[in-house]
């Protein structure tokens, strides 16, 4: 390479603070070199419902292969607009089909944040947070969870609020929570959205997890007074149906925060994935029962797993929501981590690795228990054993 592009490319990656490879990449590589359960990336190894299966193969032969129209398909559209209004009551203003909540996320914050501005959210945060607040040329706030209950201390979220003060117009809330599995209560949500109304700020609220709760139940956002008018409610079809290589995710709300967010969408993918829109509405359209059966399966795996993980001589931690749960593993875990396709043919993520703060997390383990109960239950016997 020559020498200006050599700089130009170290000034690229200095910009992006580093950002390697994704742990999720990694550990499935890790996975896939080792013969090992991977209970790294979390992914289903089920398809969802047929039903939309084949509503996709119908949209291919039927000629919806052309760009979409920027907002996304009509009955698409359509069926966000009547899911939120069915689970929340929620009437948004607009909404924005997107690829996948990543995409989602990535224009929300290139088009609410300026260079310089700090974004507050939540600490341990899911990987594309970091790298989308460092594309937008703007710096994290983190509120930190803390193991064991991973709750949010109300006085430190006012603290770091008052901190950001004139610096933050955005803050970006996830729950049900990735990688802890909380799920945030309804003394904390009003508490976040105090916050939000007392600073002026936009909440960007990822909610992917939305259906997947096991214990307690998810609120959103934007459903507590004086907040719809100021958050950008996001979600998406994978973790809902099971159809995480979709990618067909959306965000709602007030029109100003839709358009800046579409403003930045059009540029970066324009439209598409077209027939998985319409499959993506054929799913939402589906009877209750495909979102409560997926759950109760997955409430058994973590069940299962975190008995396996107990019978290890490990600590699980409380997980209501998600793919995930945590475990105390009483050393330190990336080392613990490396080891451990080896040591019992499973891979897990360290959770520092979603930690500014490594040490809060020193001694944790994600694991993903969004497997057949099969797989689940040889995981179990494996660190069990
Ligand atoms: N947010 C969180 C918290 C996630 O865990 C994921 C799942 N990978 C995403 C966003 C991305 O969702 P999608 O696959 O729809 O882009
Ligand atoms: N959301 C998934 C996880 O946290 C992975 C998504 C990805 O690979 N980017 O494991």
């Amino acid at each position: 390479m020559t020498e200006v592009a050599q700089a130009g490319a170290n000034r690229g990656a200095a910009r992006l603070g580093g950002l390697g490879t994704t742990i999720f990449t990694e550990m499935t590589l890790l996975a896939q070199r080792t013969g090992a359960i991977n209970l790294g990336q979390g992914f289903p190894d089920e398809d969802g419902p047929s039903e939309a299966i084949e509503a996709a193969v119908a949209a291919l032969r039927g000629g919806d292969n052309q760009y979409a129209p920027l907002s996304g398909v009509p009955s698409l559209r359509d069926a966000i607009l009547a899911h939120q209004h069915h689970y929340y009551g929620l009437e948004p203003e607009d909404l924005l089909v997107t690829f996948g909540a990543t995409e989602a996320i990535a224009s929300a914050l290139l088009g609410l944040c300026d260079p310089g501005d700090e974004v507050l959210v939540l600490e341990p945060y899911y990987d594309s947070y970091a790298a989308c607040i460092a594309f937008a040329g703007a710096r994290r706030r983190p509120m930190t969870l803390r193991p064991p209950e991973f709750a949010l201390n109300l006085d430190e979220l006012r603290a770091t609020a008052a901190g950001a003060r004139g610096r933050a117009k955005v803050l970006l809330l996830n729950t049900p929570h990735n990688p802890t599995g909380r799920v945030l209560d309804a003394r904390e949500l009003q508490a976040i959205a105090q916050v939000c109304i007392d600073h002026d700020l936009i909440c960007v609220s990822d909610e992917v997890y939305e259906h997947l709760v096991y214990d307690g139940e998810h609120i959103p956002i934007a459903s507590l007074p004086g907040m719809s008018e100021r958050t950008l409610t996001i979600s998406s079809i994978g973790k809902s149906f099971s159809f995480t290589g979709w990618k067909v995710g959306w965000c709602s709300g007030p029109a100003e925060l839709v358009a800046a967010t579409r403003k930045v969408k059009q540029y970066l993918t324009f439209a598409g994935g077209t027939p998985l829109q319409h499959a993506a509405a054929a799913a939402l359209a589906l009877p209750p029962v495909h979102l409560t059966r997926l759950r109760d399966q997955l409430r058994a795996n973590r069940d299962l797993l975190s008995k396996g993980i107990s019978a290890a001589g490990w600590q699980p931690l409380p997980a209501a929501g998600t793919y995930f749960i945590n475990a105390d593993v009483g050393e330190e875990a990336v080392a613990f981590c490396a080891a451990l396709p080896d040591g019992c043919g499973v891979v897990a993520i360290p959770t520092s690795v979603f930690y500014d703060d490594k040490q809060a997390a020193r001694n944790l383990v994600r694991f993903a228990f969004c497997k057949r109960p099969e797989v689940i239950a040889e995981a179990a016997k494996r660190l069990a054993a």
